[in-house]
């Protein structure tokens, strides 16, 4: 609701993609691709993957249905992603993802939209206070080829002290090695040269506005030049939220400006920026820090005597007639009217419904509230006022 809020369109992805569109659009040195696919072999003998992650599929899709050339788009996926990791708290082979992406806008104007509306979602989920902000700029495509290089020159001579990641990487992806947690390496790149050393400046100027639009809308944010993010992709402007309350697992979201993908996956040059939202990691921060767990799945229970099933079955019915919205679970497999209020409270449900030979000779139920324990036998009608009242 927040991204239609902010008028993107809803775009749907397909699960499997050829993995070519992920090695090209997502890069072949990243982690993704290098070690994080689920790829098989179809009856043609073609290579598919299910999906890693969003913005290639959408750059993709969009692409192939003649919607990048000459206009511009704002559009938004949600689904789940499959990545062969190492699964953890807040770390799954299958996760939920929502991105938002947008085409043809070349200014700092929509990169701010797009933080905007992540700061939307955390406002209206309480979540606001326990999220931050980092910003960085990779500059432009030429700029982030020659600090690539500079990085490179400086850190070949010190390759046999690195960790083995950062050793692989200096090949395959060498601006991955500013992300490393071992402290050998951080130490040895206290002295590396600076990426914001190399971004020319109109790279400088966007990045400039963009914190200058955050800060006049009352956003905080750090800039944190050590910020790159895994993907191949990008270009100047990169982000991510992060909390403190989720241990290692603390990015919840990430995104930033790609302004040469469309280019790389066939298309023409195309400005774009987007991000990646995590849901289940937002989730369990929501548990975090709201100590909530997930809602009962019933508000009401009915339970009955012995002989009375059909009565039951049928004053369900009327509840869920007079009350679409409500969850209606009626007792199954009998028993005392003892152990059917047991399973009520079990069941989480606010309010049981009570139909006994006693109240039925009279044309009554009895309703009982389970937060407080209050009961009142009224005529039918009366009973389902009642109901409506206590969960109101
Ligand atoms: P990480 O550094 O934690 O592996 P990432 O950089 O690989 O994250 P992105 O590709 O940017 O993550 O995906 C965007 C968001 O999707 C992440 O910030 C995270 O919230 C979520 N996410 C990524 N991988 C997983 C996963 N395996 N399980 C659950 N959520 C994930
Ligand atoms: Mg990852």
């Amino acid at each position: 609701s927040v991204v239609a809020r902010y008028g993107y369109e809803e775009v749907q992805l397909p699960m499997l993609e050829f993995t070519e569109l992920f090695a090209r659009g997502v890069g072949e040195a990243t982690d993704i691709v290098e070690k994080e696919m689920y790829s098989l072999l179809d009856r043609d003998g073609e290579s598919l993957s299910l999906r890693p992650e969003g913005t290639a599929s959408c750059v993709r899709a969009l692409q192939e249905h003649g919607l990048l050339y000459n206009q511009t788009q704002k559009v938004f996926y949600r689904g789940h992603m499959y990545r062969y990791e190492k699964p953890q708290r807040g770390r799954y082979r299958q996760f939920y993802q929502v991105g938002a992406e947008v085409f043809g806008f070349p200014g700092p104007d929509v990169d701010a939209e797009l933080i905007l509306m992540c700061a939307d979602f955390w406002r209206d989920l309480g979540l606001a206070d326990h999220i931050r902000l980092e910003l960085n700029t990779l500059g432009s495509g030429d700029s982030r080829r020659n600090y690539r290089q500079a990085l490179v020159d400086y850190l070949s001579p010190h390759a046999e002290d690195l960790d083995e990641d950062s050793r692989r990487r200096l090949s395959t992806n060498p601006l991955r090695i500013l992300d490393s947690k071992e402290a050998g390496t951080q130490a040895i790149l206290d002295g590396a040269p600076k990426l914001a050393d190399f971004v020319d400046s109109e790279s400088l100027s966007h990045f400039e506005r963009l914190c200058e639009l955050l800060q006049k809308m009352g956003l905080q944010f750090e800039v944190n030049d050590k910020l790159v993010r895994g993907l191949d992709y990008y270009t100047h402007t990169v982000f991510e939220w992060i909390t403190n309350d989720l241990g290692a697992q603390g990015t919840l979201c990430g995104g930033g400006r790609y302004d040469g993908l469309v280019e790389r996956l066939g298309g023409r040059p195309t400005p774009a920026a987007g991000f990646g939202l995590g849901v289940d990691r937002t989730i369990l921060l929501h548990e975090v820090v709201h100590q909530n767990l997930m809602d009962s799945a019933v508000d009401v229970y009915v339970c009955y005597a012995s002989e009375l099933l059909e009565n039951a079955l049928t004053v369900a019915r009327s509840l869920r007639e007079k009350f679409p919205a409500l969850r209606i679970r009626t007792h199954m497999g009998g028993g005392s009217f003892k152990k059917q209020f047991k399973r009520a409270d079990g069941s989480g449900a606010r309010v049981a419904v009570i139909v006994g030979e006693d109240e039925l000779q009279s044309g009554q139920l009895t309703v009982k509230n389970l937060t407080t324990g209050d009961q009142k036998t009224r005529s039918h009608d009366e009973a389902l006022v009642c109901v409506g009242q206590w969960l109101d």
